[in-house]
C-alpha cells in the first residue's frame, strides 16, 4: 500500500484543482477505493521518485457553490470529511486561499490538523505569480505551519511540492 497524503482545507481554496493538476502531471488515473467513504476521492500520484495516494475531500464543491452561506450541518460534514482524511493520512497538505486571505474556518481546520500530530505543510494557493507572493502570504505566517505559495491554475511553484511530500512517504 502506498503512503497516503491528504489535501485538507476549507471549501473553494483550490484542493480539487490541485488534485487534478497533480494527477494529470503524473498521468495517474483517479479511482474509487472500495471500502472507504464515497465522499473522499483517491488518486495515485507519481512525482519522479515519489509515489503516494493523494486524497481529495470531494462532494463538497457543488454544494458550496450552490449555497454560498454554509449551513451548520454542511460545515459539520466538511469537518467530518476532513477529520477522516486526516486520520488515515501519513501526511497532510493544508491548503489556503491567498486571494481570500486567512479566515476563521482556516484557523479551525488548522487546529484539527495540529491536534492530529501528523506532518503537515501549507500551500497558499491562488498566488498566480511570484510577484504577488510577498503580499499574499504575509498574513499566513502567524499560523506557524511551514508554507509555500502556489498557483494550481497557473502552475506556479507546483514542481516544488515533491520535495515537501518526500518527507511524508
Ligand atoms: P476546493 O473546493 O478546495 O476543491 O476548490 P476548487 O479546486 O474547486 O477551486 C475553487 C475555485 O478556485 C475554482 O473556481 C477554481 O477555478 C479556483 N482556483 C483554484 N486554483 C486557483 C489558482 O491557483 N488561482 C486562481 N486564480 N483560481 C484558482
Ligand atoms: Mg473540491
Amino acid at each position: 500500500m502506498l503512503p497516503i497524503v491528504a489535501l485538507v482545507g476549507r471549501p473553494n481554496v483550490g484542493k480539487s484543482t490541485l488534485f487534478n493538476r497533480f494527477l494529470r502531471k503524473s498521468r495517474a488515473i483517479t479511482h474509487d477505493m472500495p471500502g472507504v467513504t464515497r465522499d473522499r476521492i483517491y488518486g495515485e500520484c507519481v512525482m519522479g521518485d515519489v509515489r503516494f495516494d493523494l486524497v481529495d475531500t470531494g462532494g463538497m464543491v457543488l454544494e458550496s457553490e450552490a449555497t454560498p452561506e454554509l449551513s451548520k450541518d454542511f460545515e459539520d460534514e466538511i469537518f467530518e470529511q476532513a477529520r477522516e482524511a486526516i486520520e488515515e493520512a501519513d501526511g497532510i497538505i493544508f491548503v489556503v486561499d491567498g486571494k481570500e486571505g486567512l479566515t476563521p474556518l482556516d484557523r479551525q481546520a488548522a487546529e484539527y490538523v495540529r491536534k492530529s500530530g501528523k506532518p503537515v505543510f501549507m500551500l497558499i494557493n491562488k498566488v498566480d505569480g511570484s510577484e504577488f507572493a510577498p503580499q499574499m502570504t504575509a498574513e499566513f505566517h502567524e499560523m506557524g505551519i511551514e508554507q509555500m505559495p502556489v498557483s494550481a491554475a497557473h502552475g506556479y511553484n507546483l514542481h516544488e511540492v515533491r520535495d515537501y511530500v518526500r518527507r511524508f512517504v
